[in-house]
């Protein structure tokens, strides 16, 4: 072993935080300055330098080149300043990551399984130097955040997702691995750019696709067991919908833009609803946009309610509306709706746009998930305002400038009136003297929990059951505290403590539903999941 390959080896390096005795039994004398410091200098010192860069995609930058060069560090860092570092490693700033890709792409990450894979995929797993995954996320590149198909260059969402997965749900660094698929792109500008990383043709569709997906698939699945996670990840709708419906019955496989998303926003839901009142049978409901994220939030939120109430879901979906980008869902557009929103075509007049549809349907909650920004103009907050005391008024739509409407906006429009929340982060806002904190109804607080629940039971299928065990253990996390300060979201300070929870409640719904295969049951699932998450302290050497 020499020292000097140590100090390269990211799993293991910890820098000047190597003692005496190791510098002496590892040969690292003379390789290192004389100072020995601690992890949490280190960490301290790091924090200094990252928030010198005003760029965040510097910031970005130094991030993924610490994780190159001290895994450890990486995640303590993480870990100790999730509020700080969530929107680096994650979104939005991850979404310019993934367009400016090819120019700040260094050292590959992650596993890439093109067309020219094909047929060989099992050797390219092999080539992966893990080989327990517990974990994959898989992306195409298709739609990525709100920003669209960017090919091969989508590489950065697995890989920011499995760094939450580590630092927020405790998976081991290397029970995750990163996978994007390259069909080719349909993105002009990425084509003609002499410098794409990526397949130059146009997107692989039908058979030829399809085919690519059920090799992998099937490739993981004899690779690394029954028991391996793989989430879905930024897929066009159209693929989305149909890989999750013809692999859930027989793989363990999540969509975290339809089903992640939905978990989360019912638990803000839920917990809006101790602030505004009634039960959520008793709210209405009006969607823009009707996609994976739309239509996975609104069926949630139907069987949550056909739950509470024992009402049929055909009867349930009754109080939800869904606007797409031809207007209001309604049935006489039956016949050319995508079989996803088939559900949502209700009895009604059609509409066209969304000022009239609120004025129409005179919702309790409006929530965006259209992927375009400034489409909840003044008018729409204004009736929304007009209509309820306390309209809940949700953006979801990501990065920041696809936003519905900012935090300010919904706010100021509504007289402060308004629940807010968002997919990316706003700053607490002032208005008549008032400091309104915004909660982010983001991703992040559902899939790292979701996710170590299904590992430590030895979940073999994910049901939707779990999802709502899931968006339940997260809004009770909310404290009255919370709720004084307008959050309906715990703060993310706590989100270790948050996993736990949701992954216990996920768990126990697992064992409850005969899909947990790790016996016998543990005792206090909450002090298990606990125990069962990484630790990125330093270990000692000898
Ligand atoms: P998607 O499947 O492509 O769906 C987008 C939907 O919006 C489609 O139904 C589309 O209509 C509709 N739409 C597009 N332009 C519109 C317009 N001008 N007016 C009305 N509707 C319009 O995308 P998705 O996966 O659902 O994601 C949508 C957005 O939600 C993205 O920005 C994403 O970042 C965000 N998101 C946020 C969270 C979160 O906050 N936690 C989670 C997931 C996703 P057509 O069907 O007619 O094309
Ligand atoms: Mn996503």
């Amino acid at each position: 072993a020499s020292g000097y390959a140590l100090l390269r080896d990211p799993h293991h390096n910890k820098g000047l935080a190597f003692n005496e005795k190791e510098r002496d039994a590892y040969y690292l004398r003379g390789l290192l300055p004389p100072t020995v410091i601690s992890q949490d200098l280190q960490v301290k010192k790091l924090m200094h330098s990252i928030r010198k860069y005003q760029v965040p995609l510097q910031k970005y930058m130094a991030m993924m080149d610490l994780q190159e060069l001290n895994e450890r560090l990486f995640y303590k860092l993480l870990i100790n300043n999730v509020e700080e570092l969530l929107p680096v490693v994650y979104t939005p700033t991850v979404g310019e990551a993934c367009q400016k890709y090819g120019s700040i792409f260094r050292r590959p990450q992650g596993l890439f399984i093109s067309l020219k894979e094909k047929g060989k995929i099992r050797e390219v797993l092999r080539n992966w130097p893990q080989r327990n995954i517990q974990v994959i996320v898989v992306t195409d590149g298709e739609r990525i955040l709100g920003l669209g198909d960017l090919g091969c260059q989508g590489m950065g969402i697995p890989i920011g997702k499995l760094s939450l997965y580590t630092a927020l749900g405790g998976v081991r660094p290397s029970a995750c691995l990163p996978v994007t698929i390259d069909v080719g792109t349909n993105n002009e500008k990425l084509l003609n750019d002499e410098f794409y990383i990526g397949l130059r043709q146009r997107r692989a569709t039908g058979q030829e696709y399809a085919e690519l997906m059920h090799e992998f698939m099937t490739a993981v699945k004899q690779t690394y067991g029954e028991k391996v996670l793989i989430q879905f990840e930024d897929f066009a709708n159209h693929n989305a919908f149909d890989l999750l419906a013809k692999y859930s019955t027989t793989h363990l496989v999540f969509n975290d833009d339809i089903q992640g998303t939905a978990s989360v926003v019912l638990a803000g839901l839920v917990a809006a609803l101790k602030v505004v009142g009634g039960t959520l049978a008793d709210h209405r409901f009006l969607f823009l946009g009707a996609g994976e994220a739309g239509t996975g939030i609104a069926e949630l939120i139907a069987l949550e309610i056909s739950k509470q109430t024992n009402m049929p879901l055909k009867e349930a979906r009754k109080k939800i509306s869904l606007v797409d980008s031809k207007g209001l869902i309604v049935k006489s557009r039956m016949e050319s709706l995508q079989h996803f929103k088939k559900p949502w075509a209700h009895d009604h007049e059609p509409i066209k746009n969304l000022v009239d549809a609120v004025k129409g349907i005179k919702p309790t909650v409006l929530i965006g998930t259209s992927g375009v920004g400034k489409t909840f103009t003044k008018e729409v907050v204004e009736a929304m305002a007009a209509l309820n005391e306390k309209p809940v008024i949700f953006s979801l739509s990501n990065p920041t400038s696809q936003s519905e409407c900012t935090a300010e906006e919904a706010y100021t429009w509504s007289q402060g009136r308004a629940i807010f929340a968002s997919g990316s982060p706003f700053d607490p806002v002032e208005y008549n003297g008032r400091v309104f904190v915004p909660g982010q109804a983001n991703n992040a607080y559902i899939f790292p929990g979701l996710g170590l629940g299904l590992i430590m039971s030895g979940a073999i299928r994910v049901h939707d059951d779990m999802l709502l065990a899931a968006s339940e253990a997260l809004a009770a996390q909310v404290t009255q505290e919370n709720f004084d300060k307008g959050l309906i979201y715990p703060p993310f300070r706590n989100i270790r403590k948050i996993s736990a929870h949701i992954a216990a409640n996920v768990a126990a719904k697992a064992y409850e539903l005969g899909l947990a295969t790790r016996q016998p049951q543990p005792q206090n699932l909450v002090k298990y999941a606990e125990n069962c998450m990484y630790n990125p302290a330093y270990q000692s050497y000898r």
